[in-house]
Order: C-alpha cells, then sequence, then structure tokens
C-alpha cells in the first residue's frame, strides 16, 4: 500500500498511485514498507526477470501476467544490444549505462514501462476516461514520454520546455514525435522549475480538473514525482550489482557505492530504495552541477531554492526546486509527515532548515559534491584520455564528484557511477572538451554527431541518427502563466 509523504492521505493501491501521479491535496505517494529483496535470490536472471522480481512486491494489485507482458520492453529488442544496462568496468570503478533506449537517456529505463503501468492501473477502476499526461521537462524526460506515450489509445500527451534551455539535440528529438497524440510546448521566459511548478498548479487545481472531467479526461503526470517513474529506476541497482558480482569487482558480502548525477532526485531515491529492500549499497553519493542547491543542502542543512539559476551544459540537471527529495527527507526524518508539511509549506518559497537528527540522517547516508563547467569540460578530457571513454557532460559531473570522494575520503569500495545519457546527446559540448578548444568549428549539432563518431569511434545511438532530416513539427509556445490556458484551449473548448 501507499501513503502520501504528507500525512493526507493512506492506504491506496499501486494502480492508484500510479493514476494520480501525485496526492491530490499535495504530496507525494510512497511505499508505506519496503519489502526484503536478497540479490543472491536474482542471480543468473536475465533484466527482463529482474525486473519482474523486483517490482512484483510493489505491485500487489497487479495480475502477474500482466507484470509479464510489461517487462518485456526489456527483452523485445526497444533497447539496443543483448543488456539494457550494461556495466562497463573501468577498473576500480564501473560506468553503468543507462542510455540503450530510444532516446539515447536514461529516462527510458522507466519511461518505456509507465506508459503500461499506467494502462494496467486504470483497468483496475475501469475507467473509462481518457488520460492527459502533462509532462515538465528540462529536456530528457520530454523526449522519453513521448516516445512511451506516443499512439497510445485513450491516452494524450503534453510536453512543456524551457525555450532556449535544452540542447538542440534533445529540441529536435521532442519536435520530430509522430504521432497524433503527443503535443510539444516551448515555454518562453521561463526555466524548468517554472515550468514543473505551473504543471503541479494544474494537478492542484480543482476547477481545471472538473472542467476536464466534463470532457472525459483524467489527469496524470510521467514526471518522476509519479511512483510508476520511481519503481522501474530500482531495477539497475540490483542489476549493477549482481554485473559487479559476475565481473568478479564485488566478492561476497561486499558493499558497492554509487554515484548519481542528480536534479530531481528520482535517480537517487531509487538507489535509497534499493538500500532499503537489502542491496548492500555502501554510500550514495549526488552529484549537481553549479545550480548546486543539494550539495549546500548536505553541507548545512538549510534548501534554499531562492537564488540565481544556471544555464549549463548538462540541462537536465537544471533544477533548483528538486520533488523526490520530499520522499528522500520523509525516509530521513523517520516518516515524519508534519515536519514534510511544515518544510513544504508553500509560504516558505522552497526555503527550509531541517532539524539536526534528520540532517544527521542525511548526511550519514549520502555524500553530497558538485563540478562547476570547466570542471565538467576538464573531466570529458582527462576521462578519454585515462581510458578512452566518453562521458556527456551530466556524468562527466558525477565523474568528478566521485574523484573529490576518492580524494576526500580514500574510500576502495566499488562504485558505480550511473550514466544517464549518452554522449551524442550533447555532441558538441563533448567535442569542444575533447579537443580542448573552447570554441566549437562545427557548423551544426548534426555536424557535431559526424564529427564525435570520427573521433572517437562510437557508434551514433540508433534514435538520433538522421534527426536532422525528420520532419518537424511546430511546437506551441506560451509563457509559463499561460499553461493552464493553453490546456484548456487544447482540450476543453
Ligand atoms: C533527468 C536526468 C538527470 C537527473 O535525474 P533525476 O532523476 O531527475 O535526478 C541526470 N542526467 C540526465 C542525462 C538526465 O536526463
Amino acid at each position: 500500500m501507499y501513503e502520501s509523504t504528507r500525512g493526507n492521505l493512506y492506504g491506496q493501491t499501486a494502480a492508484q498511485a500510479i493514476t494520480l501521479g501525485m496526492v491530490p491535496g499535495g504530496g507525494l505517494f510512497v511505499p508505506s514498507t519496503f519489502p526484503d529483496l536478497n540479490w543472491k535470490d536474482l542471480q543468473g536472471l536475465t533484466y527482463r526477470d529482474v525486473a519482474k522480481r523486483v517490482m512484483m512486491p510493489y505491485l500487489a494489485d497487479f495480475a502477474e501476467e500482466s507484470l509479464s507482458e510489461i517487462v518485456n520492453v526489456y527483452s523485445d529488442g526497444r533497447f539496443d544490444g543483448e543488456d539494457p544496462a550494461p556495466l562497463v568496468s573501468l577498473g576500480k570503478f564501473g560506468v553503468l549505462e543507462l542510455w540503450h533506449g530510444p532516446t539515447a537517456a536514461f529516462k527510458d529505463m522507466a519511461l518505456q514501462v509507465l506508459p503500461d503501468l499506467m494502462k494496467v492501473s486504470l483497468e483496475q477502476f475501469n475507467r473509462e476516461e481518457d488520460v492527459l499526461i502533462l509532462v515538465a521537462t528540462s529536456g530528457d524526460t520530454g523526449k522519453a514520454a513521448l516516445e512511451g506515450f506516443k499512439n497510445r489509445k485513450g491516452m494524450h500527451i503534453v510536453v512543456f520546455y524551457p525555450d532556449g534551455g535544452v540542447s538542440p539535440v534533445q529540441e529536435r528529438q521532442m519536435t520530430t514525435t509522430e504521432g497524433s497524440n503527443t503535443h510539444v510546448v516551448a515555454v518562453v521566459g521561463g526555466n524548468f522549475d517554472q515550468c514543473q511548478t505551473a504543471v503541479k498548479h494544474i494537478f492542484a487545481s480543482d476547477s481545471l480538473k472538473a472542467k476536464l472531467q466534463g470532457k472525459n479526461f483524467i489527469f496524470s503526470s510521467a514526471n518522476s514525482i509519479n511512483w510508476g517513474r520511481l519503481l522501474p529506476q530500482i531495477v539497475y541497482y540490483y542489476w549493477a550489482y549482481l554485473q559487479a558480482v559476475s565481473q568478479g569487482k564485488i566478492t561476497s558480502e561486499g558493499k558497492m557505492n554509487v554515484v548519481v548525477p542528480t536534479g530531481n532526485f528520482g535517480n537517487l531515491q531509487a538507489a535509497y530504495y534499493a538500500k532499503l529492500m537489502g542491496l548492500p549499497i555502501n554510500r550514495i553519493i549526488c552529484a549537481s552541477n553549479t545550480n548546486n542547491v543539494l550539495a549546500d543542502f548536505f553541507a548545512t542543512g538549510v534548501y534554499q531554492s531562492q537564488r540565481a539559476f544556471f544555464q549549463t551544459i548538462s540541462p537536465s540537471m537544471d533544477i533548483l526546486v528538486s520533488s523526490n527529495f520530499e520522499r528522500f527527507l520523509y525516509e530521513m526524518s523517520g516518516r515524519n509527515s508534519e515536519k514534510i508539511q511544515s518544510w513544504y509549506d508553500a509560504s516558505n518559497q522552497g526555503t527550509f532548515t531541517v532539524d539536526p537528527t534528520t540532517l544527521k540522517a542525511c548526511q550519514d547516508t549520502v555524500y553530497a559534491g558538485w563540478a562547476n563547467e570547466e570542471e565538467t569540460l576538464e573531466t570529458i578530457a582527462r576521462s578519454y584520455k585515462a581510458y578512452q571513454y566518453v562521458f556527456d557532460p551530466h556524468t562527466a559531473v558525477a565523474m568528478k564528484v566521485y574523484e573529490d570522494y576518492l580524494s576526500a575520503t580514500n574510500d576502495q569500495t566499488f562504485t558505480v557511477i550511473a550514466s544517464t545519457a549518452s554522449p551524442f546527446k550533447f555532441s558538441s559540448n563533448v567535442i569542444r572538451a575533447l579537443d580542448g578548444e573552447r570554441e566549437l568549428n562545427c557548423k551544426d549539432e548534426w555536424e557535431a554527431l559526424e564529427r564525435l563518431n570520427i573521433l572517437t569511434g562510437w557508434k551514433i545511438p540508433w534514435g538520433l541518427q538522421g534527426l536532422d532530416s525528420k520532419t518537424e513539427k511546430k511546437a506551441t509556445s506560451c509563457v509559463p502563466e499561460g499553461i493552464a490556458e493553453l490546456i484548456e484551449k487544447m482540450f476543453i473548448d
């Protein structure tokens, strides 16, 4: 069963949590208890079967056959290669490549299954309505969600991205999505946080909900506030551990560290849930870019989102209001929903200070650090020289923070770096880093893709091939304050 982080809802089924996306009165759905799962019971299984075993105890209201079908996405060719999430060993650490799905970012790991989880959830209630999925994106969620939901019967999806705040490849990926049920909106004069806040307001608006209900629509979310996004992400931490064991990197009962390049804290929270289920995880390392609100929090206990926002070369981490952090604090405070409520009270405007006991629990679980732009570029170049391995800028942030962690602690525990995107998604910046020239002399992003291929010998992921020649749909545009009105125009008028 699922409950709200804010103590305003208990005893909800997985189907309810996934259909609603977030708790109607505010708050996020979290499991009431965590099942134990011993990694030894998963040895020798395929990714698909590990996924089934990890997810099953959380989906008590799903029929086993439905889940078996749902996890087929991991073996039916939608992820290239035999292994959807290979662990590439680079000596004392490994890189968990989570970007072999159709959009070349780790969001596919969950967004390829969320539409099916949602479909089954809706069937549980015999809901006749169509679902309207609203998504705010800092770049990668948008395309992965569009790809997952396109041409789904009874489902419509609208993606909001900050105009000028995403990479050219990310933008083109979104605007070239096929499917009559997909819509893309460029939000002018707003960053990701404003997009996300506007979408959250829509979820909280009873009047808009009622109007849409009149048109036979219900709302849901494909952002990582939706439990159906986090659940499939727990799987690959088990998978990483299993691979590390079979590669001889971890000996019996050994632990592993994980490093997560963090934005909305969903990926990191999934690692923490794996730890709660009994996976031998030692430290979880939270890596931020110049938008280092989390690094500051772990140092001081003050969450201060009222600060300058930086547009960086790791755009999917350009987030100041990290939604899933609420789920983390729920556990760290000993599931104290009153505290969560006081910290997330709208009048705090995204700034709060936690008590010393909660802060201590946070620091005992997570090591946090950050890397600036120059360090990120240097890390891409340095790592390529050392390992002939090409990091995308997000993963490079994680690599840099891992190096800092090593110098600070000399912890020799085998460490897994969650690699969240293919370097080809951010080709021009990766080339800038590798060439050591800070000026790019490629004609455009498409030439940069080819150049990166020639420079490194790495293959361009199939999802990014031929993007320049695909037909673009015109993205609608609006200002952050106009999002609700636009939804009315699109679906009610
Ligand atoms: C979304 C994303 C992140 C941040 O993940 P969260 O779960 O939001 O913390 C990091 N890197 C890439 C490439 C992403 O797409």
